[in-house]
């Protein structure tokens, strides 16, 4: 194993890539970046600036005075612990609806880099095997069906306290499927070279497994 490797991990919302990123994070002791959390912290400053997207001047000088970090696991938007104001079905709507914006994938994507380029890290996202980090030592593109996904993140809307239906969770999960697969800019694929792992019926742990035995077997 190289002395720094950069792990992508892709595919559609709720196919559960941040908790098995995070656990394989910590099993390799390497960082674990999410950026969807970043997309949704952009998402959660225009609302906060009521910043409309087609406001072109406005969205650039609010990009330009945005600081995106993550220290110990929490993200930090402005000097300011997002984790959980950004985790609402509001900030994925948002997240979803901002991440078509030019400027904002500019921004964020030149963040990703250059911490994918500092030490060993895992980041999952929709296009980091394809762009972020195309040349990524290990790529996984994990998949599940959509009411599993959908299953899942409903528990954990509900957990949380919101008050919402299955059946308006799978129709958003629908919708941010179609619209990240669809969109011009950098759209949700399957990277050629990427282990392709459909999570549909396995557990959190028994996938994490097998990302991990992939990496070992792979060098
Ligand atoms: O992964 P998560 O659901 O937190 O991502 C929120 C939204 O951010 C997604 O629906 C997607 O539209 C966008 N996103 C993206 N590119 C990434 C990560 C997330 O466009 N690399």
């Amino acid at each position: 194993m190289k002395e720094i490797f950069r792990i992508a991990v892709d595919g559609p919302s709720g196919a559960g890539k941040s908790t098995i990123a995070k656990a394989v994070a910590a099993k390799l002791g390497i960082d674990y970046i999410d950026t969807g959390a970043m997309y949704r912290a952009v998402g959660y400053k225009l609302k906060q600036t009521g910043t409309a997207p087609e406001q072109n001047e406005k969205l650039k000088a609010v990009l330009d005075s945005t600081d995106i970090d993550f220290v110990k696991g929490d993200i930090i938007l402005d000097g300011e612990v997002v984790n959980d104001k950004i985790r609402t079905s509001e900030m994925s709507q948002l997240a979803s609806a901002c991440s078509g914006i030019a400027e904002v994938r500019e921004k964020l994507v030149e963040i990703q880099r250059r911490m994918g380029m500092r030490k060993s890290v895992i980041m999952d996202g929709r296009d980091i095997g394809t762009n972020v980090l195309k040349d990524a030592e290990y790529k996984f593109y994990l998949t599940a069906s959509a009411e599993e996904r959908a299953e899942r993140r409903h528990k954990e809307l509900l957990q949380k306290g919101e008050n919402i239906s299955f059946e308006e969770v799978l129709r958003d999960i629908k919708q941010r499927d179609h619209n990240d697969m669809t969109r011009k800019l950098n759209p949700l694929t399957k990277a050629d070279d990427a282990v392709e792992i459909d999570s549909t019926g396995l557990t959190i742990d028994e996938v994490t497994q097998l990302i991990l035995d992939k990496v070992k077997q792979q060098g």
